[in-house]
């Protein structure tokens, strides 16, 4: 079964739209994102403006800060305080990377953690380790929902993570062993990684190398989430070389169509909930 990310990611947008009209019908009050975007990179504003248009369609206000590349750290830090008091944001995103002067932890941590919607800020991060997901990442949220809403059990199961960023390795590793899998986490270092591939019952790659899974490293009926987003001559590619290890996994996601879509919409899902906190 090939995992449609877009359908998906469609169905929870929709339950979002009818949640975002109840919460301002009943309670006046509109979910509000507000987005930072430092320097030019083409993908980071590719990536802001899906945001735009998911916030749009589904009746979040939406707001967007630019500051140039070589902004200072202290106008960034200054205008995400503002925001942490500004009523009408309930959401506040960091576009990442951010250029290397600016220490991404301190702007991180910047961030309200009742408004830290990407999950990022270290407070948030310990609770997701310690079993509470109120403010999940997106992406690993992502990822679980799919299986979730794919029938695909989780507990006792071996799920084997390939990669270890704090946004989507770690915190997607937690969020299986929050959810009673047995959890291997691989990285550029592990040695023999097809030995523990090969053993994975749940398979998620997120390394960033086109292709990299290949057939050779999985097992019959393995359940694949392929995190990687590669261009490769203008083309989009996982992580997974999907054409071979289709036929041998169970349950395969796409890439594009497969996690990025789900990002966008847990993403829409924290704003919604966090507004909803802060009605309590
Ligand atoms: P990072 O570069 O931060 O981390 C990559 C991880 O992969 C590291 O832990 C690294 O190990 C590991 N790795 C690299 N090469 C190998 C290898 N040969 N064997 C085993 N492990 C390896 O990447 P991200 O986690 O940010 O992103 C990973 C991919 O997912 C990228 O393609 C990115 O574009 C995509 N992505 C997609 C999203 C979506 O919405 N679909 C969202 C976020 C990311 P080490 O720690 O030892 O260096």
């Amino acid at each position: 079964m090939i995992i449609d990310g877009t359908q998906i990611a469609a169905g929870i947008q929709e339950e979002l739209i009818h949640e975002v009209k109840q919460l301002k019908d009943k309670h006046h009050l509109t979910p509000g994102l507000a987005t930072i975007l430092v320097g030019d990179d083409p993908a980071s504003r590719i990536y802001v403006s899906m945001k735009k248009k998911a916030c749009e369609k589904i009746g979040i206000h939406y707001e967007e800060h630019t500051f140039p590349g070589d902004v200072k750290e202290e106008n960034v830090i200054r205008l995400i305080q503002k925001l942490n008091q500004d009523e009408k944001i309930h959401g506040i995103l960091v576009q990442l990377p951010l250029p290397s002067h600016l220490n991404e932890p301190s702007v991180l941590c910047s961030i309200a953690p009742e408004k830290d919607v990407d999950g990022f800020h270290p407070a948030n991060m310990g609770r997701l380790l310690a079993g509470d997901e109120s403010t999940p990442p997106c992406t690993p949220s992502g990822i679980i929902t799919l299986l979730e809403k794919t029938g695909i059990k989780i507990a006792g199961k071996h799920a084997v993570v390939v990669g270890r960023s704090n946004i989507v390795g770690k915190p997607v590793a937690a969020m299986l062993l929050n959810r009673d899998a047995t959890v291997t986490i691989c990285h550029s270092k592990t040695k023999d990684l097809e030995r523990y591939t090969g053993q994975a019952d749940i398979l998620v790659v997120a390394i960033g190398r086109a292709k990299f899974i290949t057939e050779e490293m999985v097992k019959d009926g393995v359940a694949v989430i392929d995190v990687g987003i590669n261009r490769v001559g203008g083309k989009l590619y996982g992580d997974v070389d999907f054409e071979r290890v289709k036929e041998k996994a169970s349950t395969i996601t796409p890439v594009p169509g497969g996690v990025g879509p789900m990002t966008v919409a847990m993403l829409m899902k924290n704003t919604v909930t966090a507004a909803k906190n802060a009605l309590k």
